[in-house]
C-alpha cells in the first residue's frame, strides 16, 4: 500500500552529505511528500558528483568535468524544491531539542536549524597514516572533485615520471591504470600479501600478474613507512622493509574510515565495525534519526553479521529507504548486503559478490570450493575471452556462499548473475537451471554460470569430486597424480611424480595405474580431468578426485603449490 502524506504532514527533512545516500534521500523524500521541507546540507561545493566516475577524469577516459555532476543544486531546486546548502558543514546535533549546529563556510558564521527527521549519509574519508609528508603538495587522495582537479593539476605535464599508489584495493588499482594512461611510472605498495583483498589470495594473483605485464612495480606484503622530504615536496617514499622508491607523485588510497563523529558526539549507537549502528529501515538508536552510506554497517547477507560496506549501490539503495521513511514513517526494509564489487585492471576484469574464504571463516562455517575456466562466449566465434570463476557453496544445505571472477569480457554479467542467485538463497543445483539468453557472439549454451554450478554439483554428488591444488601436499603419498593431457602439454610443464597417459589413451591403459591407491586427475582446466575421473570411477577405482582448475590454475593462480617439472 503507498502512503500518501496529507498537506498538513509538512515536516522538516534535514540530510546531511550530499552525495550517494544523501541525494538519494533527498530526491525519494520529496518523490514522496509533496508537503514535506527538504534541506539538503552539504559541506563541499559539489552534490550528487559520480564519484566512481573521479579515477576515470583523471585518466582522460571520461573528457568532460561537466558529466560527473549527476545533479546540480538548481536542478535539486527545481525538479525536487529541495533547499540545497552547499559550503555549509553541520558541526552538532542536539537531540532533545532536535537542531543542528551548522557553519556556513563562505559567511564564515554558525546557525541553527531544526529538524523533524534527520537523515545522516556523511560517507567516509581517505585514511592518512600520521606521518611527516602526508601534506606535501604531490601527495594525494581522492574522494570529491576538489580532490580530483588537484591531481589533475598536477598531472599535466607529469608524462614519464614517477607515481607510488599505497594501498592496492579498488581506488588504488584503478587509479594505477588511470595515472599509467597518463603515461607515469608506476610503483603498487601494499600491505598485504596480495592486491584487492576482498578477493582469496590466488584470483587476486591473477591481477597481480596483469599489474606485472603492464610494468607495474609492485610491493606486496610492504608498507609504507615514512616519506622522505626535499625542498618541500616528497622525494622518496620509504617501506616497511626499508627500500625507498622513488616519487615525483604519491597516491595514498590505503582505506577509508566511516565519518562518525557527528553521530557519536549525539550519543547514538555505533556497531562493532565502527559504523553508525541502523535498523532496517535505517533509523538509529534514534527513531527520527536516520543513517546511510559509508558511515554505517549493513547486514551482510551471507555472513549475517554488521560489517561496513563502502560501496555506491548500497549507499544509494539505503538512501532511497529512509528517504521514503523520513518522509511517510514507512518504507520497506534493506535487504542484507552482499558486497558485489568489479573493477577494471588494465585487460582484466575481477568482480565478487557473498562471502569469500575469509568471511566464510569469520562465520565459522563450512564450504567446499571450485575453480571453473570458461569462455564468455562460444570459442569457435571469434574474440572469446577466458575467465575463472570461483565458487563457494556450503555442503550440506548446497547454498551458494559467494563468488570470484577474474577475466575480460563477461565478467560484469556472470557476477550480476550469481550476485542475484545468491541473494534469493540459490544453491548449486539451482545455477544449472537458469534459462539464459544465448547467441554465440554472447555466451555458450552452457554458461560459465551453468559450468559453475554443474562442476559443483558433481562435487556434492560424489560424481566428480574435487580436490583443490592447495590440498594436493596434504594427499597421502600413495596417490596417483593421473595427468591426461597432449604430450604438447605435458612437456610444457607439469606437476612432479605425475603418471602421464593422454585421455583418448586413458581406456585402453587404466592397467598402467593401481586401483587400490588414490587417483587425483588433472588436466589444463579442468574438463578433461573430469572426463578421465568419470572413465576411472566407472572401472572399478574407488579413491579418485579431480583437480579443480587444472594446471590453468595451478600454475597462474597458486605459483608456490607442489613443484611444477618442466
Ligand atoms: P559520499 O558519497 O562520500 O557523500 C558524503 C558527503 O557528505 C560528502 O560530500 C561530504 O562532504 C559530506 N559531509 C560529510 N560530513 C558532513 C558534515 N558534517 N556536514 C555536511 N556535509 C558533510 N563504489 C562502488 O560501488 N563502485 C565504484 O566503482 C566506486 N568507485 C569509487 C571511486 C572513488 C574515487 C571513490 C572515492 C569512491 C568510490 N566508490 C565506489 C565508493 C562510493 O562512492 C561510496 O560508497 C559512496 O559514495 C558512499 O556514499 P555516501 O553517501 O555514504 O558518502
Amino acid at each position: 500500500m503507498i502512503h500518501t502524506p496529507s498537506r498538513i504532514d509538512s515536516r522538516t527533512i534535514v540530510i546531511v552529505g550530499g552525495v550517494a545516500g544523501g541525494a538519494s534521500a533527498a530526491a525519494r523524500a520529496r518523490r514522496m511528500n509533496e508537503h514535506a521541507h527538504i534541506i539538503l546540507v552539504e559541506k563541499d561545493e559539489h552534490v550528487s558528483f559520480a564519484n566512481c566516475g573521479l579515477p576515470y577524469y583523471v585518466g582522460g577516459e571520461i573528457t568532460n568535468r561537466d558529466k560527473l555532476l549527476v545533479a546540480t543544486p538548481e536542478k535539486f531546486r527545481g525538479w525536487f524544491n529541495i533547499d540545497v546548502r552547499t559550503r555549509q558543514h553541520v558541526l552538532s546535533i542536539d537531540r532533545p531539542r532536535k537542531t543542528l549546529r551548522i557553519l556556513d563556510r563562505d559567511k564564515g558564521r554558525e546557525y541553527e536549524q531544526v529538524y523533524d527527521k534527520l537523515v545522516l549519509a556523511p560517507g567516509a574519508s581517505p585514511i592518512v597514516p600520521p606521518i611527516e609528508g602526508v601534506n606535501a603538495p604531490n601527495v594525494f587522495t581522492l574522494r570529491n572533485l576538489a580532490d580530483t582537479d588537484a591531481i589533475k593539476q598536477f598531472l599535466d605535464g607529469a608524462a614519464g615520471k614517477r607515481a607510488v599508489v599505497v594501498g592496492g584495493g579498488f581506488i588504488g588499482l584503478e587509479m594505477v591504470e588511470m595515472l599509467h594512461r597518463r603515461g607515469m611510472r608506476l610503483a603498487l605498495v601494499e600491505l598485504l600479501d596480495q592486491v584487492l583483498p576482498p578477493l582469496d589470495p590466488e584470483m587476486a594473483h591473477l591481477v597481480k600478474e596483469e599489474l606485472e605485464h603492464h610494468g607495474v612495480e609492485l610491493h606486496l606484503g610492504n608498507g609504507l613507512a615514512a616519506l622522505e622530504m626535499e625542498d618541500g615536496k616528497v622525494r622518496r617514499v620509504v617501506l616497511k622493509n626499508g627500500e625507498r622508491l622513488d616519487a615525483d607523485f604519491v597516491m595514498l588510497s590505503i582505506g577509508v574510515r566511516p565519518n562518525v563523529k557527528l553521530a557519536e558526539e549525539a550519543g547514538l549507537e555505533l556497531g562493532k565495525a565502527g559504523g553508525i549502528r541502523v535498523n532496517e529501515v535505517m533509523q538509529t538508536s534514534d527513531a527520527d534519526i536516520y543513517a546511510v552510506g559509508d558511515a554505517v554497517e549493513y547486514t551482510h547477507a551471507v555472513a549475517d553479521l554488521p560489517m561496513r560496506i563502502p560501496l555506491a549501490g548500497p549507499a544509494n539503495r539505503a538512501g532511497r529507504i529512509a528517504g521514503e521513511h523520513a518522509a511517510t514513517d514507512h518504507a520497506a526494509p534493506m535487504p542484507p548486503v552482499l558486497g558485489t564489487a568489479i573493477v577494471r585492471v588494465f585487460d582484466k576484469v575481477a568482480a565478487v559478490t557473498g562471502c569469500n574464504m575469509r568471511c566464510v571463516a569469520m562465520m565459522q562455517g563450512h564450504v567446499r570450493t571450485v575453480w571453473v575456466p570458461a569462455n564468455d562466449h562460444a570459442g569457435y566465434y571469434p574474440g572469446a575471452q577466458e575467465m575463472l570463476v570461483k565458487l563457494l557453496y556450503e555442503p550440506t544445505s548446497h547454498k551458494v556462499l559467494g563468488a570470484q571472477i577474474v577475466g575480460g569480457h563477461g565478467v560484469d554479467k556472470r557476477i550480476d548473475i550469481l550476485a542475484t542467485a545468491i541473494r534469493f538463497g540459490a544453491t548449486v543445483e539451482d545455477l544449472t537451471t537458469l534459462d539464459l539468453a544465448y547467441a554465440p557472439p554472447f555466451s555458450s549454451a552452457k554458461d560459465p554460470v551453468h559450468l559453475a554450478g554443474f562442476t559443483a554439483e558433481n562435487d556434492l554428488r560424489g560424481t566428480s569430486p574435487f580436490v583443490s591444488p592447495a590440498q594436493l601436499a596434504e594427499l597421502p603419498d600413495s596417490t596417483q597424480i593421473l595427468d591426461v593431457r597432449t604430450s604438447k602439454e605435458w612437456d610444457a610443464g607439469h606437476l612432479d611424480g605425475a603418471i602421464w597417459i593422454p585421455l583418448d589413451e586413458l581406456r585402453s591403459r587404466l592397467d598402467e595405474l593401481d586401483r587400490n591407491r588414490p587417483v587425483v586427475t588433472v588436466c589444463r582446466a579442468g574438463q578433461r580431468s573430469y572426463y578421465a575421473t568419470r572413465i576411472l570411477m566407472q572401472h572399478g577405482f574407488a579413491d579418485v578426485q579431480t583437480l579443480t582448475g587444472g594446471m590453468h590454475l595451478h600454475s597462474h593462480a597458486l605459483p608456490a603449490q607442489p613443484a611444477v617439472t618442466r
